[in-house]
């Protein structure tokens, strides 16, 4: 069987398209030739329909579920439930910090690195972008707040993605 998609919306939409090349070279940077990656591929794939389907407002929130679940499938996902330095379940009304380590409570030190402080919308925000399935993702308001923060949090993800690769 032919498939045939040819993924309209982005080809016409010139920061849609650049979004998507930027992933592609990142795969191809960090995956083996040779190397099966076919759940990171079909993620890609379905990726890329969601960029058709929502629009620039979600670009950024968009990257973010990309290389959160490209993580998610290598094992090395943040976790948004508990503290990476001491354990601790991370409150859904406290601030916390994104860094190369994973997400810190408020009691744990960060070491040195890229980091993102977290008021606690926006790391709901986070969340609910790495994990609400495909149509919920495409309806979900985002406050807007954050255009600098999602972008540094995106850095943070590649550059875990780097360090595993
Ligand atoms: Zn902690």
């Amino acid at each position: 069987m032919d498939v045939k998609d040819d993924l309209w919306p982005i080809r016409t939409e010139g920061r849609g398209l650049r979004r998507a090349l930027t992933w592609n070279r990142l795969i191809s940077e960090l995956v083996l030739p040779q190397h099966p990656c076919d759940d990171l591929l079909a993620h890609f794939y379905w990726t890329l329909h969601i960029l058709a389907d929502g629009g620039p407002r979600l670009f950024s929130p968009l990257e973010w579920r990309f290389l959160w679940r490209w993580l998610h499938l290598w094992g090395r996902a943040p976790d948004f439930r508990i503290c990476s330095g001491c354990g601790r379940s991370l409150s859904s009304s406290s601030p916390a910090l994104l860094t190369e380590q994973g997400i810190l409570c408020p009691l744990c030190p960060a070491s040195a690195g890229m980091k993102v402080f977290l008021p606690s919308l926006f790391l709901q925000e986070l969340r609910s972008a790495a994990i609400l399935p495909r149509d919920d993702f495409l309806q979900v308001q985002l406050s807007q707040n954050f255009p600098k923060e999602w972008d540094n949090a995106n850095r943070i993800l590649e550059s875990i993605l780097r360090r595993t690769y």
